[in-house]
């Protein structure tokens, strides 16, 4: 059923994830109750412990990850906007900061600027972004998994196993672990 769901949703976006791709966000989906536990375990362990797991991991997934041949963030979620990113396109569109918001951006429930509609406008029926050198900080960024801190944001990131092949690639090899920090925390140990 899923596997209908991403394939009509592409078609109508014109545009398509691959059958690869497709079946590894399906098997986040069908993971999600583990995931769930694995981040409740994780969230025991010490922050810098978390750090080195998600980056160690980042940088092996990311070896292999071709974002050309994905661009699902871009295709379904928004990045946040900053004034300094709107202000930023809008030269390089050369428009003005407010009919750029007028014309592309809604405020979330966050107060945060996001994108009017999904696939993003800059995208490319190639996965290229049409703005890559201006693009927002978020894009820089996404999926996050490289950064300091990672104990803030394991939920978000969960979360983004459904959309993001690559943290649903780090959250498989994260459960291949789970077995030995289920081992520690059954066995009292206390990681602070
Ligand atoms: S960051 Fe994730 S969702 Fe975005 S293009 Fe790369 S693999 Fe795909
Ligand atoms: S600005 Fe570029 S990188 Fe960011 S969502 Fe749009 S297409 Fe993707």
């Amino acid at each position: 059923m899923y596997c209908i769901i991403f394939v009509l949703f592409s078609r109508r976006h014109k545009f398509t994830l691959s059958l690869e791709h497709t079946a590894i966000l399906i098997q986040a989906i069908a993971q999600k109750k583990q995931n769930k536990k694995l981040v409740q375990r994780l969230s025991r362990l010490p922050e810098k412990k978390i750090d080195t797991l998600f980056h160690d991991l980042h940088q092996e997934v990311f070896e292999e990850m071709d974002c050309l041949t994905c661009a699902n963030c871009c295709k379904t979620t928004s990045p946040i906007f900053r004034n300094i990113d709107i202000e930023r396109l809008s030269k390089r569109l050369k428009t003005s900061p407010s009919q750029f918001i007028a014309s592309n951006l809604k405020m979330d429930h966050e107060g945060d600027y996001v994108l009017q509609h999904s696939p993003c406008l800059f995208l490319g029926e190639d996965n290229k972004c049409s703005v890559y050198e201006d693009r927002p900080l978020a894009c820089r960024e996404y999926p996050h998994t490289n950064r300091k801190k990672m104990h803030q944001i394991l939920n978000l990131t969960r979360k983004n196993t459904e959309i993001c092949p690559a943290v649903s690639q780090i959250f498989q090899k994260l459960q291949q672990v789970n077995f030995v920090v289920s081992l520690f925390c059954w066995l009292g140990f206390d990681f602070g």
